[in-house]
C-alpha cells in the first residue's frame, strides 16, 4: 500500500486506525502498526526501526501475534512525519479495520519440514492482493509449509498449506523402518519387508519421504491445500478445505477470487466464514474454483460441512 502522509493527520481515532495508527490505552498516544509480510525484517530495517522508535516513540517496539511490528508512544501530531520516515525506510503502515491484513507465513522456506517457499508465496499474495481496499470485515490470509500448520491457516479467512504426498519405490526400499519412525500418524507400516502407506491416515506432510536414507520414496503429488472461512476470537470457526494439490498460480488465483467474492457477497461486519455459511459451501466453492480442474476440488462430505460452524 502506498503511503499518503496527508491521510494520517486526523483527530478521529477510527480514521487513524484505518491507516495503521492505533490509539493506545491510558495515554494520548498511538502505536504505528507496520506491514511485515511473512515476518521478515532485514538487519537494515531493524536498525531503522530502532532509530525511529527512539526518535518518535519511547525506544520500544512490540511484536504482534501475527508477526507484525508496532512502534508505540507516538504523538498524533507526528503522524505525517513518521509516516514519511517509515516510507523512506522502506516500510508501509499496515491498515487495520475492515480490509485485508498482512499475510502471515510460517518459516517453511527454511524449516526442514517445509514443502514450499512460504515467504515467497506470502510476499506474492501481499503484492497482488493487499491493496488496502475496504471489505465487509477483516480478511486474513496465512501460509503454512506443511501439515503441522504452525501459522494456523485453518483459523484464517484463507489458509494455504504446502503438501507432498509420498509414494514408495518398492524396488529401492529395504524395509529399514526409518520412514515408520518419521511418521507421527502411524500411516506407514512395513509389510513383507517394504514400506506401505495408509492413504486414509496420511496427511501428505512428506516427512517420511524426507527421512528415507535411500530416496526410496518419491512425492509425485505436491502443491497446496486451500482452506476458507476460518477465524478465531469471540466467535470461532475452523476453515473448511475446498481445494487440494493446487499449483502456486492456481492457489494465487483462488485467493484473488475468494477476496473478490467476499467483497461482493459479504454483509457489513460479517467474516468470510459467515458469508459462506449464508451462501452455502457448494455455491461458494463453485464461485471461487470455477476455472480449476474438478479433481482439485475437495469433495465436501456431510461431516466436513457439519464441522464448519460458528462456535462460542
Ligand atoms: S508448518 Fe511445517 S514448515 Fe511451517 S514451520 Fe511448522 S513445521 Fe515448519
Ligand atoms: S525409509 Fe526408505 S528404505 Fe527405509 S523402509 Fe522407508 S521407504 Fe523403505
Ligand atoms: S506423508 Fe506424513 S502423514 Fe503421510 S505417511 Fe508420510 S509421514 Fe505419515
Amino acid at each position: 500500500m502506498s503511503v499518503d502522509p496527508s491521510e494520517f493527520y486526523t483527530p478521529k481515532v477510527i480514521d487513524a486506525q484505518l491507516t495503521g495508527m492505533i490509539k493506545t490505552v491510558g495515554e494520548n498516544k498511538y502505536s504505528a502498526r507496520l506491514k511485515v509480510p511473512a515476518g521478515i525484517l532485514t538487519a537494515g530495517l531493524l536498525e531503522s526501526l530502532a532509530r525511529l522508535s527512539r526518535a518518535y516513540g519511547r525506544g520500544e517496539v512490540y511484536l504482534t501475534a501475527r508477526l507484525g511490528v508496532e512502534i508505540p508512544g507516538i504523538s498524533g501530531d507526528r503522524f505525517p512525519e513518521i509516516s514519511r520516515a517509515l516510507a523512506d525506510a522502506g516500510v508501509s503502515l499496515a491498515g487495520c479495520g475492515p480490509r485485508m491484513r498482512t499475510t502471515v507465513a510460517c518459516k517453511g522456506t527454511v524449516c526442514p519440514h517445509g514443502n514450499l517457499d512460504t515467504f515467497q508465496l506470502a510476499w506474492e499474495i501481499e503484492r497482488r492482493f493487499n491493496d488496502g481496499a475496504v471489505l465487509p470485515h477483516k480478511f486474513k490470509v496465512a501460509v503454512a509449509g506443511c501439515a503441522s500448520t504452525c501459522s494456523k491457516p485453518q483459523l484464517n479467512d484463507v489458509g494455504l498449506v504446502g503438501v507432498a504426498e509420498p509414494a514408495v519405490r518398492a524396488e529401492a526400499c529395504t524395509g529399514c523402518s526409518v520412514c515408520v519412525e518419521a511418521c507421527h500418524l502411524d500411516a506407514v507400516r512395513i509389510v513383507d519387508g517394504k514400506a506401505v502407506i495408509d492413504r486414509a491416515g496420511c496427511v501428505a506432510c512428506g516427512d517420511c519421504a524426507k527421512a528415507c536414507p535411500l530416496a526410496a520414496m518419491d512425492t509425485p503429488r505436491t502443491g497446496l491445500h486451500l482452506f476458507a472461512g476460518g477465524r478465531w476470537g469471540r466467535e470461532r470457526q475452523v476453515g473448511i478445505r475446498i481445494a487440494e494439490f493446487l499449483a502456486g498460480e492456481e492457489a494465487l488465483d483462488a485467493v484473488g477470487r475468494i477476496k473478490a467474492w467476499y467483497r461482493d457477497n459479504g454483509a457489513r461486519k460479517e467474516r468470510l466464514g459467515q458469508t459462506v455459511l449464508r451462501a452455502g459451501v457448494g455455491r461458494f466453492q463453485a464461485a471461487v474454483l470455477g476455472g480449476l480442474p474438478r479433481e482439485k476440488w475437495t469433495r465436501i462430505t456431510p461431516e466436513a460441512e457439519a464441522g464448519f460452524r460458528v462456535m462460542r
